[in-house]
């Protein structure tokens, strides 16, 4: 995300995404990249950052490789899509419901929010994907970050509803856009989210081959993590997002694992949280 007082090219990786503290060190190598992890807070997250941003390439075009593939994956997450529509509705009546998508992909969800009365909108950083939404659907979708003026200052304490479906592993900076998103929301507001969790086995198995063979085996971790734009950059714990929820004034309404009530069946950290006024 885009933080106008910080240097991102030149950030130090031995301050803490999480905590801010200057307390986190190299710790398991992959091929490309370093994990970080936070001895005060144990956050881990990776040393790459997508700003500054190289400025979009306006050659690349919607063409019909591109958009063949777009379609190929277009009904991938339908099925999910429904269960986060589920989830929403248990907590909020959408009718009239004004809502914001961060990471709105190909407006999928957004149109789903809109079969059920809400007005909504939504951000998407990739103009490939924007360009194909408003070619096949209509919509127009926003590229500006929700940190940006645009938001901040149009539409503050404007939102009922936030999501972010598989967007907070992939943002520069965890915490300020969720406290960005945070201060679009009315009070009373609600913000949902689901990413992957660090709680699972693979990832502890792959924290204890390194450890047994330092710098030798990796395991599932490379899976984990991604230096590819847009890519997964740290994994949180749900402990640990449980508190930044609350440190940008979100109280916790719901949490699971799972869309299915499966225990097993899911590596998810589902959240939700209300807006409250800060004490
Ligand atoms: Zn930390």
């Amino acid at each position: 995300m885009i933080v106008a007082s910080m240097e991102h090219s030149e950030y130090n990786f031995k301050r803490c995404k999480l905590c801010k503290e200057l307390s986190a060190e190299p710790t398991y190598h992959l091929t490309d990249s370093t994990i970080y992890c936070c001895r005060k807070c144990d956050f881990h997250f990776l040393n790459r950052l997508d700003w500054p941003a190289s400025p979009p390439d306006k050659t690349i075009k919607l063409d019909h490789k591109r958009r063949t593939y777009i379609e190929s994956r277009l009904d991938e997450n339908a099925y999910l899509h429904l269960n986060r529509l589920k989830c929403v509705q248990h907590h909020l009546n959408l009718s009239g419901c004004q809502a914001l998508d961060i990471g709105a992909g190909l407006g999928q969800f957004q149109r789903l929010l809109e079969a059920q009365g809400a007005e909504a909108i939504g951000i998407e950083p990739s103009m490939i994907r924007r360009d194909y939404t408003l070619e096949a659907f209509g919509i127009t979708l926003h590229p500006e970050l929700v940190d940006a003026d645009y938001w901040q200052k149009g539409f503050h304490r404007y939102f009922d509803l936030i999501t972010l479906w598989d967007v907070i592993e992939h943002v520069d900076f965890p915490r300020e856009t969720l406290a960005a998103a945070s201060k679009l929301l009315k009070p009373g507001g609600m913000l949902f989210l689901d990413t992957p969790s660090r709680e699972v086995l693979s990832y502890r198995l792959s924290q204890w081959c390194y450890q047994l063979f330092p710098g030798k085996v990796g395991l599932f971790l490379p899976s984990f993590y991604s230096t590819a734009r847009y890519g997964h950059k740290q994994i949180f714990t749900r402990q640990q997002l449980t508190e930044l929820f609350k440190s940008v004034d979100l109280q916790i309404i719901f949490s699971a694992r799972s869309y299915t009530g499966k225990p097993f069946s899911s590596s998810k950290i589902i959240l939700a949280g209300r807006k409250i006024e800060p004490a």
